[in-house]
């Protein structure tokens, strides 16, 4: 099978070509970095299928990134038959500086123009036939984001694997061409592969090549000397070599471009003003944290926009007391849209439930299978499933933010306040991503240069809560909204979010000045302008996460409701108890042995004697987040309805349960952060240890639980009340900046 791979900047668009031609849904955003793992998909629209492999973001072919080493090793070792060196076309100058290294390889080469679409819409223009000509290979314009000739694209590929080319240098017309030519010949001799592009970076002082060939190296430093050239850069041959690239493309490649000015011009100011208001030195970081509060307002708020407080008799005035559009659409006030597709899910899956067991009944099916089906297994899928609207209307969200190029500037503010602890911009694109998955967001901190820095981002990657641990916050604060007057979903739901930050920070801030000390990275990121995100992008990020969760949901979810129904309804002798006996249940009796462990958090042996759902669940969250809610989904049934007489109407049955337990609403704060903090789910956990290794995955393991554990203590003990809330974290972070702030000064005491 024929293999291409896509090389370009960072930001050139190669995800978004990669989707185009593979229709996966691999990540789309808008850092350079995302795109670290290697990505392969197949192209199915040629005559045979083809290999298509996203490489990651790189400036050059030197060895000084991760990035640059697999890209770099990848195009050396495996020999793809093809490279598509993909060019941003409103960057054309800067992204030739990869081309002219490319070309010094004799692979097959075609360039694809990529945003024509942004380029005709500045007024610019390329004209793509000298360009081609001047170049040596084909160019095709096309648009990876609308899809503009990408098959063009792959026809001019598949006609450029037919015609050899000959490796050539932009460099032999410069002062070191001679230099090049002699190394060349040495290297040729020496049946070396590519001969060209080893003898440039010989002449470059490449660490990997000079490392290889150290007699051919010595050969050419010698003979550089010797001649004199290079005088200028004072030996200093990579920047000779890097300014001969750029005289070379402004003097041959420039010309292709015309330019109306005035539109790039326009452009680029509009994206710097609105970096003086959202990179703001002071007011950056609290205008990024109101952007998130609006964008929780609008997912899990039933008061939307407060107009429910503003017009109080909102609800009953707009619609028929009871209906099913008063159910979807008001509660205290009008609902958020977050919330609208949360009612009208749980409606569906409402009635999906009475559909099946009217069914089910009707055909005379025994009354403990009925139970099985209806109670244990529809129960708990549907209590997750119902969350996975506003799961998708909230990573909709921030998609957005981070497709706009707005999450790059988050992550360049932060760098700029951490980097005195220790902690540089790098970790964060990685802990954001840590919103959507825990496993995708680990693998990408193999950008991180700094090992210890690394490994201590894996740690708290787990503290941003990521989409399955998001049905846990949902049920429970809205069961403390249900319970408390006044407090909204969407506060609690911020608010914890923002416990997960801090305790990420606070720990982050602790290793790097004890266990995994160091100093922070480099991190050298270009800001893209701002642009409008791309609807299919959007969508299919959003389609990837839906499928993700639908399929855990019919698999791993079901198959744990399932095993939750058995054990809580069958005694150790495996008698059937059913609802009346649960607590005579081996989950019971499981759940109430573990019990104590959790009395210090407020889920412990204070409840009454259905309690012992909170320690059961807690456990279950290690295989899948998401099976805290579907256990409770499974066990609502019985618990709830037999206990809550009388309970207050649409009130969801999870949250009858959990009033039927006799927790309180402190305990319920704390359960949710223990759920947050403590050890992941199975696939993250996996993930973790090879990221991190054997030795240090166990005290990583310790980390979580001691975490999780004292966070959540915390949190019960001080209790309802936010405000000593607000003071423990004031202290904690005081602390932690305390002891941050010393280990430097002795640092520095040290180095005297
Ligand atoms: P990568 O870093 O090379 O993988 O680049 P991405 O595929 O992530 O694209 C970076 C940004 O450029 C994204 O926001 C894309 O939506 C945008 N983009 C990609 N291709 C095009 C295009 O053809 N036209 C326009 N206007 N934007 C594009
Ligand atoms: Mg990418």
């Amino acid at each position: 099978m024929l293999t291409f791979a896509l090389v370009g900047n960072p930001n050139a668009g190669k995800t978004t070509l990669f989707n185009a031609l593979t229709g996966s849904t691999a990540h789309v955003g808008n850092w350079p970095g995302v795109t670290v793992d290697k990505r392969v998909g197949t192209y199915k629209k040629s005559d045979e299928p083809i290999d298509i492999v996203d490489l990651p973001g790189i400036y050059s072919l030197s060895p000084y990134t991760p990035e640059e080493v697999i890209a770099r090793n990848f195009i050396l070792d495996e020999r793809p038959d093809c490279l598509i060196n993909i060019i941003d076309a409103t960057n054309l100058e800067r992204n030739l500086y990869l081309t002219t290294q490319l070309m010094e390889l004799d692979v097959p080469m075609v360039v694809a123009l990529n945003m024509t679409d942004a380029l005709d819409k500045r007024g610019d223009h390329i004209d793509v036939k000298a360009l081609e000509k001047r170049i040596g290979f084909p160019v095709a314009e096309i648009s990876a984001l609308k899809g503009d000739n990408i098959d063009g694209l792959m026809t001019r590929a598949m006609e450029a694997l037919k015609t050899p080319r000959k490796a050539f240098s932009v460099l032999k017309e410069s002062a070191l061409g001679s230099a090049i030519s002699n190394a060349e010949i040495a290297l040729k001799l020496k049946e070396v592969e590519a001969p060209l592009f080893h003898a440039v970076k010989l002449v470059e002082k490449d660490s990997i090549e000079v490392e290889t060939h150290p007699a051919e190296a010595r050969a050419a430093e010698a003979f550089i000397k010797e001649n004199l050239i290079n005088d200028q850069f004072n030996g200093d041959t990579e920047a000779a070599i890097a300014d001969a690239r750029y005289k070379y493309i402004t003097k041959y490649f420039s010309s292709t471009l015309t330019r109306a000015r005035k539109y790039g011009y326009d452009e680029l100011s509009k994206s710097d003003k609105a970096d003086k208001v959202l990179t703001h030195k002071w007011a950056g970081i609290p205008i990024f944290l109101m952007i998130m509060f609006a964008i929780f307002h609008m997912t899990f708020s039933e008061n939307f926009l407060y107009l429910g407080s503003i017009i109080p008799s909102f609800g009953e005035w707009c619609a028929v007391e009871g209906g099913a559009a008063k159910t979807i659409f008001f509660a205290t006030g009008l609902n958020s849209p977050g919330i609208i597709f949360f009612n009208a899910m749980e409606l569906l899956t409402g009635s999906i439930g009475e559909g099946l067991a009217a069914g089910l009944e009707g055909l005379g099916t025994n009354p403990i299978l009925l139970s099985l089906l209806i109670d244990g297994a529809w129960g708990g899928i549907a209590s997750v499933l119902s969350f996975l609207p506003q799961i998708l209307v909230l990573f909709l969200f921030f998609s957005i933010l981070e497709d706009t190029g707005y999450m790059a500037r988050v992550a360049f503010m932060l760098d700029r306040i951490f980097r005195r602890f220790g902690v540089s911009g790098r970790a964060f694109m990685p802990m954001i991503m840590g919103f959507g998955c825990s496993v995708p967001a680990m693998i990408n901190t193999r950008t991180m240069a700094d090992e210890k820095e690394r490994q201590a981002t894996v740690r708290v990657i787990p503290f941003f809560s990521c989409g399955a641990k998001l049905p846990i916050l949902l049920a429970i604060s809205g069961a403390i909204a249900t319970r408390v007057d006044g407090l909204n979903a969407d506060l609690i739901t911020y608010g914890m979010y923002l416990l997960g930050i801090v305790v990420a920070l606070i720990s982050l801030l602790m290793m790097r000045t004890t266990t995994q000390r160091g100093e922070a990275s480099p991190f050298i990121m270009e800001l893209p302008a701002y642009h409008m995100p791309g609807f299919r992008n959007l969508m299919l990020h959003l389609w990837d996460k839906a499928k993700h969760f639908i399929e855990k949901a019919f698999t791993i979810i079901l198959i744990s409701c399932i095993a939750i129904w058995f054990l809580s309804n069958f005694g150790w002798s495996w008698n059937y108890v059913g609802e009346e006996g649960m607590d005579q249940s081996i989950l019971a009796s499981i759940g109430k042995l573990i019990q104590p462990i959790f009395t210090p958090l407020g889920f412990g042996s204070q409840l009454n004697e259905n309690g012992w759902v909170f320690a059961v669940a807690a456990i279950l969250g290690l295989i899948a987040k998401e099976d805290v809610i579907a256990a409770f989904g499974a066990l609502a049934a019985c618990i709830g309805g037999t206990l809550a007489n009388g309970m207050e109407e649409g009130v969801a049955e999870v949250v009858l349960m959990m009033n039927a337990t006799g927790i309180s609403n402190a305990a319920l704060v704390s359960f949710i952060a223990f759920n947050m903090l403590t050890i992941p789910c199975f696939a993250a956990v996996a993930t973790a240890r090879g990221e991190i290794g054997k030795e240090k995955f166990k005290w990583t393991l310790l980390f979580w639980v001691v975490v999780s554990y004292l966070v959540s203590t915390i949190v019960y003990t001080v209790g309802v009340a936010v405000w000593m809330i607000a003071i423990w974290a004031a202290a904690a972070v005081f602390v932690a900046v305390g002891i941050a702030l010393y280990n430097r000064y002795m640092d520095k005491k040290e180095r005297k």
